[in-house]
């Protein structure tokens, strides 16, 4: 099932994960018009102060799914299940809408310079840049407002700081006046810079060369002005308001499933049927976990929305904010409890309708929040003496994260017994900081405030440090003592290469690599330590590599491949003992190479043959090493004891270009020259190196060969047809094509289907693994796929002299 998921954010990077740890069988696409992978938007205050980059907030992906950015999808055709952007389309069986929100503005903005939303890393980047020497204003009190003027007062940059309300409040309507005038006075008295402007609004401008020069306000005017508007959000549902239902959102059921069953809308973009509509990451990723249970077809029983907590630490206050799924703020039972204390600056508001708490904002608060969430869950009624009494004061200090009910005591405790010095010494201990992410910087300065004794720390660092090690080796021995009693004679052990490994000291690159390569053989990620183990078991099998009739092009393409460093140890460690291209030795010193493996490796090694075999005048038109062996007669010699024969290309496959016609030396491939039908091949020209490295350890790890198909290929390797994962797929199905090269459809990516590609004839993994480190192909370089796994067919005719079957065909046509 191809899975198509709309929009580069939080829920998109979550939905992928899960839907790859859930059912890694079906493909995951995610479609996105931002420029940079997946990012985790609660952190955009860090971008503004530079205290991180796009990189250090980016979220996980696995590996496997695919990424189209710069995408924005501007038309969803329901009955051929595709969408569209400006310049692509991209086929889907199940369509996640999960675009999220789009920020308001006061009045068009667009290309001005000093005037910008706060939803996006590039909006973050503006800031960033342009609000030197400016006069800062910012429309609108929300929480993300007030943490980005707590932001903007760390910035040398601005010369002043509006903060504007059109209202009387700031962070929510609900907030009491004292409150309002408490978080007044902390801000404009921490940073003289700060002005709150409140029952104020912007009632003309004036605009010169694209840039606002200045803004005139109801009490002032303010010259050189630099714009922010967080005035609000509205559903980003665009590209469906043709064809699903939709009211401020699109519409959806508790599933998450909208009108159409296979397009499900998630996150910020969704409506329930209630009116609902998320606004925060906890809701956005239960509303996802519906919808992979709906899609995946599990049994669940859709979303509920539940009791929020939200913390927000802005300036020398934490506001804890816990909201009922009962409240109504414009219902006129709703009754107020304050209890204040100027000392502390700290306010406890209470609201309760008909005698339940429905919602609670605590300024500098010591309640347990928890324990007021319990309360509001359970709706039990309760006397307004109670709050006053202030029983509910936590025993274990402030909550300091919600989603992991990390209290400060508490937490506190946890760093003093342990000598926890950093955040990342934390994890064994506690998820805090780690769910949503919004209290790291936080908890990291508990960490940082909280002293321990730098002796224990670094005793129990390296007491931490030796477990966590004899932890994970036990592991990994508990894997070696499994797979050594189910491969009795292909025991691994390490030895060399392991040290070699850690001797270049490449540890990141080297597990990205296993990553990639298990990913690619589609086994799960629990096998990547077996995978790491495999290559280090690669030495231990003699390998001959037999050059015949052929270009060298694939020992080329192994050599050169993408991972230069791991291929560079691998193939050094590689127990290839015989390879002509390769070996130092030569001439009769060679041959003796060769024989003594035969020999003494019978039944052991492993015969890799690049080339075809000319079988014409009795294999005279090849001839090699001193003795003038024909080709044939030495491929047979050495395939007789060999544990188990793979034809690398297309060449040694069925001859391949060699092949073509008149085939003037009678040249055949290797199962055809030898008359066996248990080679195994590896078609390709060249052949792609994961594809090798792949199927060798297959054969290391599992003591077999992979599963093979009825041409004798690998399934995990040529189970897949190019056509079907090829990007340029949508413009074909919708009869768009390069016509000639250098016209508007070349320039536009169309499909070069006419141009020759035989990517519908291919089956092979180009589209999916790709080349160089997985950046590109050739036909997203721009030249037709010739089929080269395919057989003949790559080297006879072009795909538009074949006749097609008949579903496969462009619509124009078929008869
Ligand atoms: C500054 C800031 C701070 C926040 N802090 C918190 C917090 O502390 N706690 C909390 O719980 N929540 C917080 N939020 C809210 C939280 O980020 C959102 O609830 C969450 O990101 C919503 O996730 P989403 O995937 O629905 O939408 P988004 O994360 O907005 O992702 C939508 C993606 O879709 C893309 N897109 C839109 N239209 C198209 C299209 N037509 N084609 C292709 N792509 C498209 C967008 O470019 C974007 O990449 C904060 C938000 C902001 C902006
Ligand atoms: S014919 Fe070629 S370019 Fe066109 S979609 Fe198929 S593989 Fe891609
Ligand atoms: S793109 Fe086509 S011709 Fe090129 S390697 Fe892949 S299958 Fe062979």
């Amino acid at each position: 099932m191809r899975i198509v998921i709309v929009g580069g954010g939080i829920v998109a990077a979550y939905m992928a994960n899960a839907l790859k740890e859930q059912a890694s069988e079906h493909e995951v696409l995610i479609v996105s018009k931002e420029p940079y992978p997946p990012y985790d938007r609660i952190h955009l205050c860090s971008l503004v102060n530079g205290s991180q980059s796009i990189e250090e907030i980016a979220l996980p992906l696995p590996s496997g799914v695919g990424l189209e950015l710069n995408a924005e999808v501007v038309q969803i055709d329901r009955t051929a299940k595709r969408i569209y952007t400006e310049s692509s389309a991209f086929a889907y069986d199940i369509l996640v809408i999960a675009t999220g929100s789009k920020p308001r503005t006061l009045f068009g903005i667009k290309g001005m310079k000093n005037a910008v939303t706060f939803r996006s890393a590039d909006d973050s980047a503006c800031i960033a840049e342009r609000v030197k020497g400016k006069n800062v204003v910012m429309l609108g009190v929300g929480p993300i407002g007030l943490e980005l003027l707590d932001t903007l007062c760390t910035l040398e940059g601005p010369e002043k700081i509006y903060l504007v309300s059109r209202g009387k409040h700031l962070y929510d309507k609900a907030m009491t006046p004292a409150s309002i005038a408490m978080m007044k006075r902390i801000y404009e008295e921490a940073d003289p810079r700060v002005e709150i402007l409140l029952e104020e609004e912007i009632v003309d401008k004036t605009v010169e060369g694209g840039e606002i020069t200045k803004v005139v306000m109801k009490s002032r005017t303010i010259e050189n002005p630099f714009l922010i508007f967080g005035v609000g959000i509205t559903p980003s549902a665009d590209l469906a308001k043709e064809v699903l239902d939709m009211d401020r959102g699109i519409l959806v059921d508790e599933h998450m499933r909208s009108c159409d069953p296979s397009i499900y809308a998630v996150g910020e973009v969704a409506q329930l049927p209630d009116g609902y509509i998320a606004g925060r990451v906890k809701e956005c990723t239960l509303e996802a976990d519906a919808a992979i249970a709906s899609i995946l077809g599990k049994a669940g029983e859709g979303f509920k929305e539940f009791v929020t907590i939200d913390g927000l630490k802005v300036g020398s206050f934490l506001l804890a904010d816990v909201t009922s799924t009962r409240y109504n703020p414009k219902d006129s039972n709703n009754e107020e409890i304050v209890i204040t204390s100027k000392k502390e600056s700290r306010v406890d508001h209470y609201i309760t309708n008909d005698d339940r708490l429905v919602r609670f904002i605590g300024i500098n608060t010591n309640i347990d929040v928890m324990a007021l969430k319990q309360m509001m869950e359970s709706g039990e009624k309760v006397d307004a003496a109670y709050f006053y009494a202030n029983r509910l004061v936590s025993e274990r200090g402030k909550l300091i994260c919600s989603c992991a009910s990390g209290y400060e005591q508490d937490l506190v405790e946890i760093i003093q017994t342990n000598c926890i010095e950093s955040f990342g010494d934390l994890k064994p201990f506690s998820e805090a900081g780690r769910v949503c992410g919004r209290c790291k910087k936080d908890v990291a300065q508990l960490i940082a405030d909280t002293p321990v004794d730098p002796e224990a720390a670094a005793r129990m660092k390296a007491e931490r440090e030796e477990a966590a090690k004899a932890a994970e080796l036990a592991k990994v021995q508990h894997r070696i003592d499994k797979f050594n009693t189910l491969h009795p004679k292909n025991m691994i052990a390490s030895e060399n290469l392991e040290e070699a490994i850690s001797a270049f000291d490449m540890n990141k690159e080297y597990n990205r690599w296993v990553s990639m390569i298990t990913a690619n053989m589609h086994l799960h990620p629990d096998y990547e330590p077996l995978v790491s183990k495999g290559v280090e078991q690669l030495n231990k099998i003699p390998i001959i590599w037999l050059e015949l009739a052929d270009c060298t092009g694939n020992s080329e393409g192994f050599i050169k491949s993408a991972h230069p460093k791991v291929d560079d140890l691998i193939l050094r460690y590689i127990s290839l003992d015989y390879h002509e291209l390769l070996m130092a030795a030569s001439g009769d010193q060679s041959e003796s190479v060769l024989d003594s493996i035969i020999k003494n490796d019978a039944g052991r090694y492993i015969l890799m043959v690049e080339g075809a075999i000319p079988m014409g005048m009795d294999g005279k038109f090849l001839r090699i090493g001193p003795k003038g062996e024909t080709g044939y007669k030495l491929l047979k010699r050495v395939a007789e004891n060999a544990a188990a024969v793979l034809s690398i290309g297309s060449c040694a496959f069925d001859g391949g270009v060699v092949a073509a016609e008149p085939n003037p030396t009678g040249a055949v491939g290797v199962a055809e020259a030898l008359g066996r039908n248990d080679i195994i091949n590896l078609p390709g020209c060249p052949v792609n190196p994961i594809n090798i490295v792949g199927t060798l350890l297959h054969y290391i790890m599992f003591d077999e060969l992979p599963k093979l198909d009825v041409k004798n290929r690998p399934e995990w390797a040529y189970g897949f047809r190019v056509h079907d994962n090829c990007e340029r797929r949508g413009h074909y199905d919708l009869d768009e094509f390069v016509l000639e090269w250098g016209d508007e459809g070349a320039k536009k990516g169309w499909c070069l289907f006419k141009m020759g590609c035989k990517g519908p004839y291919a089956d092979l993994n180009c589209s999916l693994v790709k080349f160089n480190e997985g950046t590109s192909w050739p036909v997203q370089a721009g030249h037709g796929c010739f089929a080269c796994g395919a057989g003949k067919i790559a080297f006879d005719k072009y795909a538009n002299h074949r006749p097609l079957a008949e579903e496969d065909k462009p619509d124009e046509e078929k008869s």
